[in-house]
């Protein structure tokens, strides 16, 4: 996501008459984007901090800048702490930018963190860079409005908003046009993606009564109620991913991220029914405890988050599952764990980001709970769960030996450049003898070797 942000900021500077280097020896402008989900997240940017202010000795008038989640949280205190930093900009004041630069140069210090109900940066067209040339991101809502008891980003973010389906289109056709081959949908939930066309404002109630509501039961059948979702000048998210789908049968979509409280056998449907829709689904577990869940305001029992998993098995028996997991959440006890470490076996990710729980000031955890799970407990729950996820993805990989994939080829092997890499519809990395196959090819590869974490094949035909 902050790949993305940066985008936008790149093509709004460009604009304004700014040119974008990556020699950091050659800038006047350093600006780092920053995360706050998670403590070391911080620390690293202030430890950056800290090594930029050799560069800004030798070279006094370079100036540096915070943007994201951080400069959001902090606001003007990290400009008090950090005295090399002279300005400070959150994910909704980026527009705001060139005018700040005009006065960071005459030595002002200059902090924008209003968040926004309305901002999408809809009508700005982001500064490909970093790119391969072959897999983009499009950014289709911002925001958060679940507000689970751990997590930051509703207070760095600001409210739920979708962007105006027609632009999102017409990113993914530009694209396509100058020869990607890939989109990732991008949003914090985007199941709950809704644009309202007659109004021409986005929908951004439906997560807000979602969260007020604590039954999950009851929020399945408010959704079904909602989605007269093909009504007239409504735009939800299944049929945004067929809209983006039929861009071409050549441009690949793929989405992140799915709360499991919002996943829709409708989005199921839609993603059997395109062949383009990669058949991987991220779908952030956090914990396998009923208790922790509840306490963690996830709004889905291990019940209904196992029934999602039957209802992605039922309609697309090939799609790979993902996970995000919190280990050492506040009280969560042995027997919590080991119910995380069941839902692990249970469900069989393909991969997982794994965390250690880290205590965010002002969420509700921070106000009504204690971080009380010693460091070291839950450094070894981690491991543990890295260790059965581990296993668990070898022993998947190893069944995809003798199948044969639909690559689409995105670079070099970083190990030999005699092979190339690219990644089948689950989103595994497949490397393969590179032959006469070039990047942004699609190519049918044949496994036949693999580790936890790679595929290993050759051209199939
Ligand atoms: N919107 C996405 C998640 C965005 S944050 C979703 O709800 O699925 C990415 C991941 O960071 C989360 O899924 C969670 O596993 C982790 N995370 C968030 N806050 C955290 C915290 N305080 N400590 C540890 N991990 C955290
Ligand atoms: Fe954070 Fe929960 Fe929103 Fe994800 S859904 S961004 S974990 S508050």
């Amino acid at each position: 996501m902050n790949l993305a942000d940066s985008e936008i900021v790149g093509s709004i500077l460009t604009k304004s008459g700014y040119a974008l280097t990556r020699d950091i020896d050659a800038a006047d402008y350093i600006l780092i984007n920053t995360c706050a989900i998670r403590d070391n997240a911080e620390q690293r940017i202030r430890k950056r901090l800290r090594e930029l202010r050799a560069l800004q000795r030798q070279r006094q008038w370079v100036k540096v800048g915070i943007l994201g989640c951080m400069a959001e949280r902090l606001k003007q205190q990290l400009l008090e702490e950090e005295d090399n930093v002279s300005f400070i900009v959150g994910p909704d004041a980026y527009r705001k930018l060139p005018d700040m630069l005009a006065h960071v140069h005459d030595g002002e210090k200059m902090a924008e963190t209003l968040l926004s109900d309305v901002e999408t940066y809809a009508d700005i067209d982001p500064v490909r860079y970093d790119t391969n040339g072959i897999s983009a991101y499009i950014s289709i809502m911002r925001g958060c409005q679940n507000y689970c008891a751990y997590c930051v980003v509703p207070y760095t973010r600001g409210k739920e908003r979708s962007r105006d389906p027609e632009s999102i289109v017409r990113e993914a056709q530009e694209l396509f046009d100058k020869g990607f081959r890939e989109v990732t949908l991008l949003g914090q939930n985007v199941n709950s993606y809704r644009w309202e066309a007659e109004s021409g404002k986005q929908e951004a109630e439906s997560g807000k009564r979602k969260a007020e509501s604590g039954d999950v039961e009851a929020e399945s059948g408010e959704r079904k109620a909602e989605s007269g979702e093909g009504s007239v000048g409504s735009v939800g998210f299944p049929e945004l991913m067929e809209r983006v789908a039929e861009v071409s049968p050549l441009l690949r979509v793929r989405f992140a991220t799915s709360h499991p409280k919002d996943l829709s056998d409708e989005l199921l449907q839609v993603m059997a029914r395109h062949d383009n829709i990669c058949k991987c689904i991220h779908l952030p577990v956090q914990s396998g405890s009923e208790r922790i869940l509840k306490l963690m305001n996830r709004r889905y029992t291990p019940e209904w988050y196992l029934n999602r998993i039957e209802a992605i098995r039922h309609y697309l028996p090939d799609c790979s599952i993902t996970t995000d997991v919190i280990a050492g959440f506040c009280t969560e006890t042995e027997e919590d764990h080991q119910a995380t470490l069941e839902m692990f076996r249970k469900v069989r990710y393909d991969y997982a980001y794994m965390f250690k729980f880290s205590m965010r000031p002002n969420t509700y955890a921070a106000k009504h709970l204690q971080d009380d799970v010693p460091d070291d407990v839950k450094t070894r729950r981690l491991e543990e769960i890295i260790a059965l996820q581990g296993a668990i993805a070898l022993e998947n990989n190893q069944k995809e030996i003798g199948k044969v994939y639909e690559v689409l080829i995105e670079g070099v092997s970083h190990r030999s450049d005699q092979q190339l890499f690219g990644r089948n519809s689950q989103n595994k990395v497949i490397v393969f003898d590179r032959g006469t196959l070039q990047p942004g090819q699609y190519a049918r590869i044949r496994v036949t070797k693999c580790t936890s974490a790679t595929l290993i094949g050759e051209v199939a035909e």
